[in-house]
């Protein structure tokens, strides 16, 4: 399976990165190794001093998919959750002054943490108007609604289809909204969806 992300999907993330608003939709992918689907602790690696938080929906793709009209896209998947695409900020940093790839930042063990899948259906919202937020230590760092996002879910999915084949457990990374910031060893991380919490994640 795939791990795909875009980065700067929400304006006011791409504000506080200082970087401009995108045309069209900027993808990246970590590789599988990176996944923690049952929210295990986050081990602190000592390879970075700026591991950063950035919350976001994913989606998981259920049907294989190639060249999908983004009238079409909504079929392709029926349920969403919760992730934190963790960022080696300063490792990040110095492979964009240099324009290197981002998978090592970006793609290390357990920097892709996915909570349980809920039903769509069960949440009695369309996926373009989903709210959902992080907190660390109890306090609310990062909230976001995928109402702003620059390119919707369906947009991200056809746009993605044209050149990567979706296949059938492929995950999506939908982007973060602003706020996002530097978690330290100790810390709590919880996430909630639509106020329901079902992330929680602990720093170690
Ligand atoms: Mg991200």
């Amino acid at each position: 399976m795939k791990i795909l992300c875009v980065a700067r999907n929400y304006a006011l993330h791409a504000n506080e990165m200082q970087s401009a608003i995108p045309q069209e939709p900027v993808f990246f992918e970590k590789p599988d190794s990176a996944l923690n689907p049952k929210q295990l602790p986050f081990f602190y690696p000592d390879f970075s001093n700026d591991v950063q938080h950035e919350i976001e929906l994913v989606v998981r793709i259920e049907r294989l998919g190639k060249c999908i009209q983004p009238q079409y896209a909504s079929k392709y998947y029926s349920a969403v959750a919760l992730g934190i695409d963790f960022t080696a900020r300063d490792l990040q940093r110095k492979a964009k002054e240099q324009g290197l790839p981002w998978l090592i930042s970006k793609g290390f063990d357990g920097s892709a943490v996915v909570s349980p899948f809920i039903p769509l259906a069960e949440l009695g919202q369309p996926i373009n108007n989903l709210e959902f937020s992080l907190s660390r230590n109890g306090q609310k760092v990062q909230e976001g609604n995928s109402a702003d996002m620059l390119f919707s879910v369906d947009q991200l999915i056809a746009h993605l289809s044209r050149f990567i084949t979706l296949r059938t457990g492929d995950l999506l990374f939908t982007g973060t909204p602003a706020g996002v910031g530097p978690v330290a060893i100790g810390d709590k991380l919880t996430g909630t969806l639509q106020r329901r919490e079902i992330l929680s994640l602990d720093i170690k």
